[in-house]
């Protein structure tokens, strides 16, 4: 059985689900023990527990210390099962990092799968659903399989209440793909989501995202969302590049100025512009999992975060998959798989 170290490297949630992406992919049983150990709030959370039952669910696994709370998860997974799933998170936790748990099974698995996934949509410290279908899952596309997902309701913290669909048409085994180049930037966009609060907010992050960025007015777009259980403001900025679209956000919150919260993503955005890498700092972490499946391919990123090194770790543990990572020049880091 593996063991791993939940408090290692980053510490966070992601090694928890790298893990049991990698199991129920690989059949591998594993235990990790001081699960997010240095978090505020130590242990399983709603989202992580939501995690670790899907993941049980599709692939048939025994599980120990699934509980709100527990530092210690054992996962002895058994066959992927297929087919029509609902996972509900059960709070405003995250739904789009339930499935960064599951899609890599289903994804290689032998046969389509569709799944609805219940909590909050667009959070903080987490793949917002824009992020998924504009950056991420084209990339997966571009690996092989065939995966769509449709917003039926946006899900914003506290409240949550938010849901979505997944289709999912597998390859077995993903291709490779080749990110070396980033190319020019032919168009920046930027889309604010606003629920249950002055429309003025989204207006204020307009006008600084429009000065700091130099977007054009029609690339600026304000949507009002009157389904949402409770208030949220999200600002997306996305990069569509020749190659591929980053999408960087940033969340309101309370006591924080809009004008802060549209700064800090226009500066995120700035820094991925001009780091002339083609891969962003999210995607990084999130397409090594894929990219280890392939086996085979390369990309190219700047500073690696501990994210990245962290789940880089956890891979190894599972796959034996050569990967080498070399640092050119102006911290540019390149991943070449196999
Ligand atoms: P953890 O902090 O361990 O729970 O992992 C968080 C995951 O969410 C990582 O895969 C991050 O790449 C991802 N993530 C966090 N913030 C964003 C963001 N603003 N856009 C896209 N992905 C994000």
């Amino acid at each position: 059985m593996i063991t791993i170290d939940g408090s290692a490297g980053e510490g966070g949630g992601q090694i928890l689900r790298t893990a049991l992406a990698l199991a129920t992919v690989t059949g591998k049983p594993f235990r990790i023990e001081k699960i997010r150990a240095g978090r505020p709030k130590p242990g399983l959370l709603r989202q992580h527990l939501t995690a670790v039952r899907a993941a049980a669910k599709i692939s048939g696994a025994t599980i120990t210390g699934a509980e709100l709370g527990s530092g210690t998860v054992t996962f002895s997974p058994g066959r992927i099962t297929t087919g029509d799933f609902h996972f509900a998170v059960g709070t405003a936790g995250s739904a789009t990092l339930v499935l960064q748990t599951v899609l890599p099974a289903l994804m290689t698995a032998n046969a389509p799968s569709k799944l609805m996934l219940e909590g909050g949509t667009h959070n903080p410290a987490a793949p917002p659903f824009d992020f998924l279908t504009k950056s991420f899952l084209p990339l997966i596309n571009r690996m092989g399989p065939k995966v769509s997902a449709v917003l039926e309701c946006p899900g914003f913290y506290p409240a949550g209440g938010g849901r979505f669909t997944v289709s999912i048409d597998p390859l077995p085994r993903v291709l490779p793909i080749e990110m070396i180049e980033r190319g020019a930037i032919p168009s920046i966009r930027a889309h604010i989501l606003i629920a249950n609060l002055p429309r003025s907010i989204a207006e204020r992050e307009v006008k600084v995202l429009s000065r700091l960025l130099a977007i054009p007015e029609d690339s600026l777009t304000v949507e009002v969302i009157r389904s949402a259980e409770g208030p949220g403001n999200v600002a997306m900025v996305e990069i569509e590049t020749e190659d591929h679209a980053e999408v960087f956000t940033g969340f309101g919150e309370i006591a924080v100025r809009a004008e802060a919260v549209a700064t800090k993503v226009a500066q995120e955005a700035r820094a991925y512009i001009t780091s002339g890498v083609p891969i962003g700092k999210y995607l990084t972490d999130q397409l090594l999992i894929p990219m280890a499946l392939s086996g085979s391919g390369t990309f190219r990123t700047g500073p690696l975060s501990l994210h990245a090194t962290t789940n880089l770790e956890v891979i190894r543990q599972f796959l034996e998959v050569d990967i080498k990572l070399g640092e050119g020049p102006k911290c540019v880091w390149t991943i070449r798989f196999g």
